[in-house]
């Protein structure tokens, strides 16, 4: 088999890499998924959406079947134990609502499964594994009931990130604690009080630190060296940092995974999310409320509005990037429908299980460029609008279904449905009316304006005037 040139951002080495899987018969991808204790906002929402891009990709390279994709679900952590508490609610309550949320959530985002999501507290005992032989390799101590992993003992800490240990001394939030040897010295395992959850092991009954869940979720689905490990930017010190130190330190290796990517931070209109901004929002009001800037978001808007941005910079997420976002798949899936209901017959999937065509793959393969990505879907409608061939709607379409801001399903809420009225709509006739009543408006002329708004009507074509001044348009039912 040829190796693809998928080109990948290593963060291990700052560099662009080509990607080379350790086994191409079986690519294997490690993210870090959601601590179950409340509803994941907007920010969670981009590794999400980033890695599920790079999962298609890997699949359409490889092959599905040869793809293993692993999403934690981290279900034992102190937040969830205080949640809990303050909701008067069992934890199990608590993080069985919280995945179900989140399961809905990151299917309307247009993501698919994980091959696994294994959770936290199904791995206990790979987890005890661990620890025993970091504390046989001398690489972790037990004292007070806690277990702690002794980070001087590991002469290459710090390799990801970057930092020396003085460096890292000086910038971090240490817990001092009297049974630590050293500052820098971390939680793998911990006692519990009668009322936290917690597990019987060789230093008593208690309950894991964070990182070691990676490192045994990984491992027991992954083996001791995978291929990609990903997750959000903040997660490179320390989290990422430990999972290698425990990981490396107990099976005796170098790496714990090749290839470590990690994308770039989401801030809302320019700010910091936080709740005390009063900024802060979640995928499900996005999804199912009006709260951000008065509109419910489909899921393809939410996503496509993600991809707008390379995953290692900032995105600001601002309402006009959401409207610019909706009117682009607005105007992509009236036309895919037209195309469909000229063409082929909808119940086909003959129509959209073409391969992404070669300008999108090119981009994809050059570290996930999807803003380049979603240029080529600009040229793939303007192809189809002109030449209306059924080669060019099945590219645009099959170009949509491979980034995952269309299906069936939203293909519907378009207002383009089974036996739609859409066909032999004269769409270079109604977008010329569309401008010509624009212009009407800007000069104030507004019988002409209602004119046009009137012979519209007449096709069958109600406009909307949005609030950021653009007129989009729905065929009336
Ligand atoms: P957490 O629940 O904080 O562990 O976050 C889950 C995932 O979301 C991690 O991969 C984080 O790095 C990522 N994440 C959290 N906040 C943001 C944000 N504002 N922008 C982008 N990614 C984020
Ligand atoms: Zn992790």
């Amino acid at each position: 088999m040829s190796t693809p040139a998928l080109k990948i951002y290593n963060t291990l080495t700052r560099t662009k890499e080509a990607f080379r899987p350790i086994d191409p018969a079986h690519v294997r991808m490690y993210v870090c998924g959601p601590t179950v204790y409340d509803y994941a906002h907007i920010g969670n929402a981009r590794p999400l959406i980033v890695f599920d891009v790079l999962f298609r990709l890997l699949r359409h390279l490889y092959g599905a079947e040869h793809v293993t994709y692993v999403r934690n679900i981290t279900d034992v952590d102190d937040k969830i134990n205080a949640r809990a508490a303050e909701r008067g609610i069992s934890i199990r309550e608590l993080t069985e609502e919280t995945n179900k949320v989140f399961q809905a959530d990151v299917k309307a985002l247009g993501c698919l499964e994980p091959t696994m999501q294994p959770r936290a507290t199904e791995h206990i005992a790979q987890m005890i594994a661990i620890i025993e032989r970091l504390i046989a390799s001398g690489h972790a101590y037990a004292a007070d009931g806690h277990v702690l992993f002794d980070v001087p003992s590991m002469p290459n800490y710090g390799r990801l990130s970057r930092r020396s240990l003085d460096e890292m001394i000086a910038g971090a939030r240490v817990d001092v604690a009297p049974y630590k040897r050293g500052d820098m010295d971390f939680v793998l395992w911990k006692p519990s009080k009668e009322n936290e959850p917690g597990w019987d092991s060789p230093w008593g009954r208690g309950r894991p630190g964070w990182h070691i869940e990676c490192s045994a979720m990984s491992w027991a689905h992954l083996g001791e060296t995978f291929d990609i490990h990903g997750g959000g930017i903040d997660l490179v010190f320390p989290h990422h940092e430990n999972e290698i130190a425990q990981s490396c330190c107990a099976f005796g290796r170098d790496v714990m995974a090749n290839y470590w990517m990690h994308n770039g931070f989401l801030q809302v209109e320019g700010e910091k999310m936080s709740k005390s901004l009063g900024n802060f929002v979640t995928i499900h009001e996005l999804l199912h409320t009006e709260k951000f800037g008065g509109h419910r978001w489909s899921g393809p808007v939410l996503r496509l509005a993600m991809l707008m941005t390379h995953y290692r910079h900032p995105i600001d997420w601002t309402v006009a990037r959401l409207n610019e976002s909706r009117a682009l798949l607005s105007k992509w899936g009236k036309l895919v429908s037209i195309g469909i209901k000229t063409h082929f017959d909808r119940d086909d999937d003959w129509w959209w299980s073409a391969p992404p065509s070669p300008i999108l793959r090119e981009r994809l393969l050059d570290d996930l460029d999807t803003p380049g990505s979603v240029a080529s879907l600009s040229s793939a409608y303007e192809n189809a609008y002109s030449s209306q061939t059924p080669e060019a709607f099945r590219l645009l379409a099959s170009n949509l279904r491979f980034l995952g801001v269309m299906d069936q399903e939203s293909l519907a809420s378009w207002g383009v449905v089974e036996g739609g009225p859409l066909e032999g709509l004269p769409l270079g006739h109604i977008d010329s009316l569309i401008s010509d009543r624009n212009a009407a408006r800007a000069s104030k002329n507004w019988a002409e304006s209602d004119r046009i708004r009137d012979e519209l009507a007449g096709m069958g074509i109600a406009l909307k005037d949005n609030k950021d001044g653009t007129t989009t348009w729905e065929v009336k039912r």
